[in-house]
């Protein structure tokens, strides 16, 4: 982004500022459908940026949106979705949530475990809906070798497969909820298409075994995805110029009909689709030296950007402005820091910056997805930065969240 657009911007929008590039999802989302399976379904993972205007922009591109929460369910309201076309998860679901989700028109809900199927059977009777349900699958994964053996790892996420073989029946399913499917999402952000093929096979495996053995006939199954992305510094998507054969054969093997939709297969990606898109612009409050360390204070930090690996969770946070010239040598290394009291915020160590001074407005790439609502936003009650959104070059919309402390009233409003 050019240097005058940036201060164009963060002079009309305050600093710091998340800046969206709607052609950058559209863009990400073409070349994710173009290596995809076909015919298959694509579902856009709101919790990586629950911004409606984008996910507008990908249900308008022909994806279905996949929430988690009442909050990410408004937004996919906002967005012009119907309940109906939504798949509703998440591992807590209690019942108040799940008949919200219902009343608003939600049909589709990937189940966690045999408990939350009754649960969901509780809020289907009680709102008089035909509900949908696919089983959340923990698989052995691609290391875990074949057959429904206990060798996948634990998780809080889904029902063993093993578990599902020797307990699952058909007089399982509760009244008015169908059991369409499989739901298996073995893997997030892998690190080569190597592994992600791997996943994917394993997932497809297991899939097919647990229909011969639980003697399903799934009409769905979603593989998840794991589609990587850059995050925070400089680079850019990966490419799978294998996937889109490669899975084909296999599903050509394990689920003849899947051509015809028989069963329709899913995928489901957040990061891919929107990480690119996104540019958080902060500028420079104060550069000092410490005893040999040089230390550019910026007006965002873990209550921002990336609060969780700030929280020492996941990989140390490693912000690379795409000012930084990691190529020269005779560059200044600076340790990013943000306005949080805490020495916990930093966004970035010995980041070469060639031009640490107060005033300037650093370009932080590659944050559309797991930026602003992944990071700490209640911590120091900062005001949230604003959310401008380009098209064609242009601001089309620009808006802010707020937190605000409301009256509550029990059994009012949403469900948490
Ligand atoms: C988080 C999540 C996703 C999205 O993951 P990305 O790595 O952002 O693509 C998809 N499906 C489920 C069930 C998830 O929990």
């Amino acid at each position: 982004m050019a240097e005058q657009t940036r201060q164009s911007l963060v002079a009309t929008y305050g600093s710091p500022l998340y800046v969206y590039d709607l052609e950058r999802v559209d863009r990400a989302h073409a070349d994710l459908r173009a290596v995809l399976p076909s015919p298959s379904t694509l579902l856009y993972s709101m919790k990586a940026n629950p911004h409606p205007a984008i996910a507008r922009r990908l249900r308008q591109a022909g994806c279905r949106l996949e929430v988690s929460s009442a909050g990410e369910l408004a937004a996919a309201l906002l967005a012009g979705a119907g309940g109906q076309e939504l798949l509703y998860t998440g591992p807590a679901k209690p019942l108040a949530e799940l008949e919200h989700a219902v009343a608003a028109g939600v049909r589709a809900f990937s189940v966690e475990s045999l408990t939350e199927l009754e649960r969901l059977g509780q809020a289907a009777a009680r709102q008089r809906a035909d509900l949908t349900a696919l089983l959340r699958v923990n698989g052995q994964g691609a290391t875990g070798g074949s057959g429904l053996r206990m060798t996948g790892i634990a998780s809080q996420f889904g029902i063993d497969a093993e578990t599902l073989a020797a307990h699952w029946s058909p007089e399982r399913m509760p009244e008015r909820v169908h059991v369409a499917g499989l739901h298996l999402f073995p893997v997030t952000n892998a690190r080569s298409e190597e592994q992600l093929l791997a996943e994917l096979r394993a997932a497809i495996d297991t899939a097919a075994e647990l229909a011969r053995t639980c003697r399903l006939e799934p009409a769905v199954i979603d593989l998840g995805g794991g589609f990587g992305a850059p995050y925070a510094a400089a680079g850019s998507r990966p490419r799978y110029p294998r996937l889109r054969a490669e899975a084909e054969q296999q599903l050509d093997a394990s689920f003849p009909g899947w051509r015809a939709s028989r069963p329709e297969v899913m995928f489901e990606s957040g990061r891919y689709l929107v990480a690119e898109s996104g540019t958080l612009l902060t500028t420079v409050i104060d550069v000092k030296r410490s005893r040999g360390k040089t230390y550019a204070v910026l007006d965002a930090g873990i209550n921002v950007l990336g609060g969780m690996t700030g929280l020492g969770r996941l990989l140390p946070m490693r912000a690379i402005p795409t000012e930084s010239a990691e190529t020269a040598d005779d560059v200044a290394r600076v340790d990013l820091a943000g306005p949080s009291c805490t020495p916990l915020d930093v966004l970035g160590r010995d980041v070469p910056l060639p031009d640490a001074r107060p005033g300037a407005i650093l370009a932080i790439p590659n944050v559309g997805a797991y930026g602003l609502s992944a990071s700490l936003n209640g911590f120091l009650s900062r005001p949230l930065p604003a959310e401008v959104l380009l098209s064609g070059g242009r601001v089309v919309a620009a808006s802010r969240s707020e937190m605000r402390r409301v009256h509550a009233t029990f059994g009012e409003g949403a469900p948490r």
